[in-house]
């Protein structure tokens, strides 16, 4: 925990300052002495690992809180027992972390559960709360419709000492789940549902992975989370758009409770050792990120999981922060993807495409080249003497010069790729045909002069012959011909597994549930492909993480988990162009 830095503000390729109706909010209540520091939280439910929709909600918060040096605290909204797992909890830390920010303070909504329940108390006594014993289906029965009001609970006017009772035995675990709840009194024929006497507190004798059995009732969350706001003193509270009903009931409880002017609510957090800073915080709503071809709720994300359509949490294939960080997706590509997609309150689908070109630019910028072949044919070079042996030096980036240089073996024999070759190559194919030229990338021009088949009419092995005049820093190097193709030598190359990935749905929005199909008919079953492949040496001895690109194929990462130096594994993040975008005229 940093208690004293603001948030991480990492630098994203395009350094714009983002200008959106929240920065402006957030200016302008600076600028008006209304808060002298802006403090901003991220609150996820510990019930899953987070997704690429969060990351909207991670650097907006965080980025916020950096840019106009405030703090933005990380909370675990852990207040529902039996689903959360602290397994999930450092998940989550680790990957805000790996997105780039760090928290100003640490916090779990269960740290407060002594004041949300003081604070109940305090309800009651103020006679806006009260104890209900409808069930939960009597309770949506008298609820009411978007277009009925809704009726008093029989219960609505109980005494408050009958309240405080029945509150306290509540808490001291004397009733069964579910046969009472603590609800508070406003207005069941408000226009807003989310106002007609919403319940503040019920009855689970779950054991929570914080406070184990401390607690046989639970806060809601609608009470929960804004008290924890009004607790750590956050002064815009960003969530998204699905939360805006929510808002006058966020503001109730914030004025009805009134914190700061509370200490006996609070005081026990501060004897336990935590920082307490209450304030009336305002919640503020922006549109969520959706992705095409992606499923961004935790719930079904889970489902992938345990239905065994993905291998894990971490699956490249997923479009959670750490399938995406094993993918070989960055965070500043992530990031810069966030920045162009915006802040507002429309809600949109966005292509996956923009997703992987903020990846790919990130990617030509900070990879190195190097150079693999996924699917190889051997080449012979037979005017090379037999055991010819030599060391290229190779540039490890075109365009930036700091990244320095490599030295690359070649030798008689190298394998290509083999849609690099076309015995009848279609019209305007400038790669290797037989008779053809193409040059082999650093090493000079090759003219295929034999093509060797099995006893099937396969395509085995080609042979053909270096052009000695075109080898780098002679004067024919020049000479012309359409094709270049990359390679690597057969005797040095290094076998690798490279996991090919697509995306994971083969529509765009696979949780349409039109024509009465499940998301789940739509997953994609060539979303991952494993071929043997050959690698330079260079791109072997590397560490797990390291991102490259292998020249014509697209971005590389060696595998997070399963990567050695000696059994190398790549995944490929994206490929050089967008090959689902339609084709010109299509
Ligand atoms: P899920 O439905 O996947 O469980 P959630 O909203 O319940 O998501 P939380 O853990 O409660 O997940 O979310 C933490 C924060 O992240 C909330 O403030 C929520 O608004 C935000 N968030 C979740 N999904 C998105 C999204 N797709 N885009 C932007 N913000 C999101
Ligand atoms: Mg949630």
């Amino acid at each position: 925990m940093s208690t004293e830095n603001p948030a991480a503000a990492p630098a994203t390729p395009t350094a714009a300052v983002p200008q959106d109706f929240i920065r402006q909010i957030v200016r302008d209540d600076l600028a008006s002495g209304k808060h002298h520091v802006v403090h901003t939280r991220f609150p996820p439910e510990p019930n899953g690992y987070l997704h690429i929709g969060h990351a909207k909600a991670i650097c907006l918060s965080f980025g916020i809180a950096g840019e106009f040096k405030g703090w933005c605290n990380l909370r675990l909204d852990d207040t529902n027992p039996g689903k959360e797992d602290p397994e999930f909890v450092e998940g989550i830390k680790d990957d805000v972390r790996w997105l780039g920010f760090d928290w100003h303070s640490l916090r779990h909504a269960s740290d407060y559960f002594e004041v949300f329940y003081r604070s109940a108390l305090k309800l009651i006594e103020d006679g806006v709360a009260y104890v209900d014993d409808l069930t939960a289906e009597e309770m949506r029965e008298y609820r009411g419709t978007l277009t009925a009001p809704g009726r008093h609970s029989p219960y609505r006017e109980r005494s408050v000492e009958d309240n405080l009772d029945l509150f306290r035995r509540m808490r001291a675990g004397e009733f069964a789940d579910g046969s009472k709840t603590l609800r508070a009194k406003i207005d069941m024929s408000a226009g807003n549902i989310n106002l007609r006497d919403p319940a503040i507190y019920r009855i689970r004798k779950v054991t929570h992975q914080n406070t184990g059995d401390a607690w046989p009732i639970y806060p809601m969350y609608d009470y929960a989370h804004c008290l924890s706001d009004a607790m750590e003193g956050i002064t815009h509270s960003l969530c998204t758009l699905e939360f805006e009903d929510h808002r006058p009931l966020y503001d109730w409880f914030v004025d009805k409770v009134d914190l700061p002017n509370h200490p006996e609510l609070w005081q026990s957090v501060v004897a336990a050792g935590l920082e307490a800073k209450p304030a009336k915080p305002r919640q503020i709503e922006f549109s969520r990120l959706n992705l095409s071809y992606c499923i961004t709720s935790k719930r079904k994300l889970a489902q992938l999981v345990s239905e065994g359509h993905v291998d894990g949490w971490d699956d490249p294939r997923m479009n959670t922060l750490r399938g995406l960080r094993r993918r070989g997706f960055t965070p500043a590509g992530l990031r810069l993807l966030i920045e162009r997609v915006g802040v507002s309150k429309q809600n949109s689908v966005i292509d996956y495409a923009i997703l992987e070109n903020c990846v790919r630019e990130d990617l030509d910028a900070t990879a190195a080249r190097r150079m693999a072949v996924l699917d190889p044919l051997k080449l012979v070079l037979t005017n090379l003497p037999e055991g010819h042996e030599e060391s290229l030096t190779f540039a490890n980036h075109p365009k930036d010069e700091s990244f320095g240089t490599r030295q690359v073996p070649f030798a008689r024999e190298v394998w290509i790729e083999r849609e690099d070759f076309a015995e009848l190559p279609p019209k305007g194919f400038h790669r290797l045909k037989p008779d053809g030229e193409v040059r082999l990338r650093g090493v000079g021009i090759v003219k295929c002069e034999q093509v060797i088949k099995d006893d099937d009419g396969n395509v085995t092995e080609l042979r053909g012959t270096l052009d000695p005049e075109t080898r780098h820093g002679l004067p024919g190097a020049d000479r012309k011909v359409k094709g270049t193709i990359h390679w690597v030598s057969a005797v040095h190359a290094v076998a690798t597994e490279v996991r090919l990935y697509d995306r994971q749905f083969t529509v765009a929005a696979p949780d349409s549930e039109e024509d009465g199909k499940s998301w789940l008919d739509h997953v994609n079953p060539d979303a991952k492909r494993v071929v043997q492949a050959w690698l330079e040496p260079a791109a072997a001895r590397v560490e797990p993480e390291q991102r490259f690109q292998f020249e014509r194929l697209g971005y590389f990462v060696a595998d997070r988990v399963d990567h050695r130096a000696a059994a190398p594994v790549f995944n490929r993040t994206v490929t050089l162009r967008d090959v689902w975008a339609k084709p010109a005229g299509a």
